[in-house]
C-alpha cells in the first residue's frame, strides 16, 4: 500500500475513455495501486486548466502586488481549476510561487519589454529601439522560456496605435531571443504592428485583435499562436470612453472590439492554434479562464477545442504532458461531460494539483 496514493476513476479528456487512473509520488500511473483512496468516481476528467495570459503580480491598482496579494491571485486560478499559469510579464519578482507546492505551476516571461512612455507607467523595461536586441537578451535570462514584448501602444503624438519597434530591430530581437532558447509573446491591438511581427517570427500574439487577410494567412503558415484574451478585448470600449483626447484611437479600440469575435473565428477557421488567457491582473481580476473559454466558445471554437485551448492544447504548447502515464497529476474532475456543456467548467468537482487534493 504506497502512502498517500489516489484513485480517480472517470472519462478521461481528450480521449474520452472510461478508465482508472492512480496518482502516486506526485504522478499518474494506470498501474493500480492497492489501497489507494477514491477521491472520484465517475465523472469528466479534464487535464488542469491553463491560463495562457496572466500577470501573477499586477493588479487594478497598479504594479506594486505584495506577496501576500500573489498568492490570494495564484489561489483563486487554481480555485477555478487554472494549475498552469503562463505570467505574460510582471513588474515584481514572482518566483516565489514556483516553490510553493500549494500554487498553480508557473511559467514566467521576466518583464515587458517596452519605450518609455509607450505602456502602463511603471510596468515594463523601458528601451529605445537600439537597445532593444540588449534589453531581449536581459529579459531571456530572467523570464522561464519566454520573453514579453509590447508591440504596439498609442503613439499620443499621433493620437492612434502605432507599433513600437522598426521591423529590422524586432527581426534581430526575436532571433536573438530564439539563440537563447526563449520563446517571444507580443502585445499587439491594431493592424499596423503585425506584417513586422509575424514576418520576424515572434511566437505568440497575445490580443491580435488586428488579425485578418494576408497576415492572418501568413501567421497560420508559420504556426504563430494567438491568444485572443476576449474577457480583456470587453474593456476596450471602456478605454475609448476614457480616451476622450484622442477620437481617433478611441474610435479604433472600438472597431477592435466589434469585430474581435469575428476574427477569432476567422483565426480558428484558418487554421491558427489559439490559447485561452485572461489577461488577469491588469483590469481584470484572476480566477477568469472558465469565462475565457467560453468567449472563445461564444466567438465560435467547438466546445472541445475552446476547452482544449484552456487545457491540453495550451499544456502541450507549455511543455506539459495531459493524462499520460507518468505524467504530472495536476487534473480537474467534473461531474457532467465539458464538452457538451461548458458552463459545468464552473463547478469543479475535485481538483488535484501535484497528486493532492486542493478542493
Ligand atoms: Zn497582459
Amino acid at each position: 500500500m504506497a502512502e498517500g496514493a489516489l484513485h480517480v476513476r472517470g472519462v478521461l479528456l481528450p480521449e474520452g475513455e472510461h478508465r482508472d487512473l492512480w496518482i502516486v509520488g506526485g504522478r499518474l500511473t494506470y498501474q493500480p495501486v492497492a489501497g489507494a483512496e477514491t477521491v472520484a468516481d465517475g465523472g469528466w476528467v479534464v487535464p488542469g486548466l491553463v491560463d495562457c495570459h496572466c500577470h501573477v503580480g499586477m493588479t487594478p491598482e497598479g504594479p506594486s502586488a505584495t506577496e501576500e496579494q500573489m498568492v490570494a491571485q495564484a489561489l483563486t486560478d487554481r480555485d477555478a481549476g487554472a494549475l498552469l499559469l503562463r505570467d505574460a510579464g510582471s513588474p515584481v519578482d514572482n518566483r516565489f510561487v514556483q516553490d510553493r507546492e500549494d500554487l498553480p505551476r508557473l511559467v514566467r516571461a521576466g518583464r515587458h519589454v517596452a519605450r518609455p512612455k509607450r505602456y502602463l507607467r511603471d510596468v515594463g523595461v523601458e528601451v529605445e529601439p537600439d537597445e532593444l536586441v540588449a534589453a531581449v537578451a536581459e529579459q531571456a535570462g530572467r523570464g522561464d522560456g519566454w520573453v514579453k514584448l509590447v508591440g504596439d501602444w498609442i503613439d499620443r503624438g499621433i493620437g492612434d496605435l502605432a507599433p513600437l519597434w522598426p521591423d529590422d530591430v524586432l527581426a534581430a530581437a526575436v532571433a536573438r531571443a530564439h539563440r537563447l532558447g526563449a520563446r517571444v509573446a507580443v502585445h499587439v491591438f491594431g493592424e499596423d504592428a503585425l506584417p513586422g511581427l509575424v514576418a520576424a517570427g515572434v511566437d505568440t500574439l497575445e490580443h491580435g485583435t488586428g488579425l485578418s487577410g494576408g497576415v492572418l494567412e501568413e501567421a497560420a503558415r508559420r504556426g504563430i499562436r494567438v491568444t485572443p484574451t476576449l474577457v480583456n478585448v470587453d474593456t476596450f470600449p471602456g478605454i475609448a470612453d476614457s480616451a476622450t483626447k484622442y477620437p481617433a484611437y478611441a474610435a479604433h479600440m472600438r472597431a477592435l472590439h466589434a469585430t474581435a469575435r469575428d476574427r477569432v473565428r476567422d483565426a480558428y477557421e484558418a487554421g491558427v492554434p489559439l490559447l485561452a488567457g485572461t489577461d488577469a491582473g491588469g483590469v481584470l481580476p484572476h480566477g477568469l479562464v472558465v469565462a475565457e473559454i467560453r468567449a472563445l466558445h461564444a466567438a465560435g471554437l467547438p466546445a472541445e477545442a475552446a476547452l482544449a485551448a484552456g487545457s491540453w492544447g495550451a499544456r502541450q504548447f507549455l511543455g506539459l504532458p495531459g493524462l499520460v502515464e507518468g505524467a504530472p497529476a495536476d487534473l480537474v474532475v467534473y461531474a457532467a461531460d465539458p464538452r457538451r456543456e461548458l458552463g459545468t467548467l464552473a463547478a469543479p468537482a475535485r481538483i488535484v494539483l501535484r497528486g493532492r487534493v486542493v478542493r
